[in-house]
């Protein structure tokens, strides 16, 4: 059994952004991070890749340069929890030990829930940007549509950034604008929710920008089946549980998602399947020694990498106390933020918090079209994100 005194699960946005910053903290920590994959993802680019704006290989990078200096890498998938004793197990069947653990494993994408999906994604105008295995076919089916449906999902329950399903629609009938086949194309977004966004004040801006684009919204819609021979999709009505078929020519899927199998089956969940945390000190309602960040987390904001950099410095604050014995003073408001992409120039920068209310940055209405911050996400964002989130210093 190997032992470190901080152990963090997963080394996507939340792992290595909290590594970076207990390490620029205090260099003497022993932390270890469990991390599968070979390669680190920044996932909000996949929406300009699934619109051709970049090539998918852009938006990955080694997960070994991204390890901060001094953090031991167990390239593993963990595999079961055991809070009580403070050890953990892994697929491989290493037990390792730690004082402090963090969990940010992230959500897992359930495309077996979609019967047809699986095996459908990817090929013939079923496309997603939700993987870097699927979303080179979302810039390809939008390329090779000439006229017929183009149909857009959203799933029941959370997803990864939820405006997410919404940018690559508008940004598809954009393309078929400038591209002289919009007439011939009928563009339509289904979601299993009963409106366009969550906050008020950016809802009736995107409503607005749907009807002004001619994208007809279908609520409560939940897609339940894809059968690609015939090109059909299935939906269940959210409310009548009436069967609803559609023929589309593309469908562009967000897949149903949830808290990972691992988490959901271990002590550390709540009912949903979550990592059970408070909501302010990100600490573990349970176990004290364990705190949840990012996707995988219980915390009842939308789940973006925004959130995770505001959530990362009250994590580390919190457990750098507690390593004190000191009390937790860092709290986190909820704060989110989804750039919802509206065309190929031109982005409402959605900010809020825990209270519904807009937190935005900039000192102009942000729930405004605008160019600039859709140079923010282009170019601006994924920056931020390498040179300063990753290495704690933003
Ligand atoms: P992730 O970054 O997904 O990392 C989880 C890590 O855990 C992964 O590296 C994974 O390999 C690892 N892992 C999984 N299982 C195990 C295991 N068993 N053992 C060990 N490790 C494991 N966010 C924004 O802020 N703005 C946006 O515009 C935006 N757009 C998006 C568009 C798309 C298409 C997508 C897919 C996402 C978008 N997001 C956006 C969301 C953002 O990418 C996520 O919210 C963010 O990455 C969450 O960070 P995380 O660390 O919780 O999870």
């Amino acid at each position: 059994m190997s032992h470190h005194q901080i152990v963090i699960v997963g080394g996507g946005t939340a792992g290595i952004t909290v590594a970076a910053r207990l390490r620029n903290a205090n260099p003497s920590l022993d932390i270890a991070i469990i991390e599968p994959s070979q390669k680190h993802y920044y996932q909000p680019l996949w929406t300009l890749v699934g619109g051709g704006m970049f090539k998918p290989e852009e938006s990955g990078r080694d997960e070994a340069d991204l390890i901060p200096y001094g953090v031991t890498w167990i390239k593993s998938f963990v595999d079961t929890f055991t809070p009580q004793s403070n050890h953990l197990a892994t697929r491989d069947g290493e037990t390792i030990s730690y004082d402090y653990l963090i969990v940010a494993p992230g959500i897992q994408l359930n495309w077996d829930k979609v019967k047809g999906l699986k095996e459908a994604v990817g090929k013939e105008g079923v496309c997603s940007n939700y993987s870097i295995e699927t979303v080179a076919s979302t810039w390809e089916s939008i390329r090779n549509m000439k006229q017929g449906v183009a149909l857009f999902t959203q799933p029941a329950g959370a997803v990864k950034c939820g405006g997410a399903p919404q940018k690559i629609c508008y940004l598809a009938e954009d393309y078929f604008r400038r591209n002289g086949v919009r007439d011939d194309v009928e563009v339509i977004f289904t979601t299993a929710g009963p409106r366009l966004f969550a906050v008020d004040q950016y809802r009736e801006v995107l409503e607005k920008v749907a009807a002004r684009k001619g994208v007809e919204p279908r609520f409560r819609h939940n897609l339940v089946e894809i059968r690609s021979a015939t090109k059909e999709a299935v939906y269940r009505h959210m409310d009548t549980d009436e069967e609803i078929i559609i023929q589309y020519d593309m469908i562009h899927v967000t897949p149903p998602m949830s808290a990972p199998d691992f988490v959901a089956n271990s002590e550390l969940a709540d009912e949903a399947g979550w990592v059970d945390v408070d909501k302010h000190t990100l600490q573990h309602t349970r176990f004290s020694n364990v705190f949840g960040i990012g996707d995988a987390s219980s915390l009842p904001t939308s789940k973006t990498g925004a959130a995770v950099r505001k959530q990362a410095p009250v994590l580390v604050n919190n457990l750098l106390s507690l390593i004190q014995q000191e009390p937790l003073t860092a709290s986190y408001d909820g704060y989110t933020s989804c750039p919802v992409v509206t065309g190929y120039d031109s982005l409402v920068l959605a900010e809020f918090d825990y209270s519904g209310q807009p937190a935005e940055t900039f000192p102009f209405a942000q729930s405004k079209e605008r160019f600039s911050m859709f140079l923010l996400k282009k170019f601006g964002l994924p920056a931020l994100y390498w040179h300063g989130m990753l290495r704690g210093r933003v």
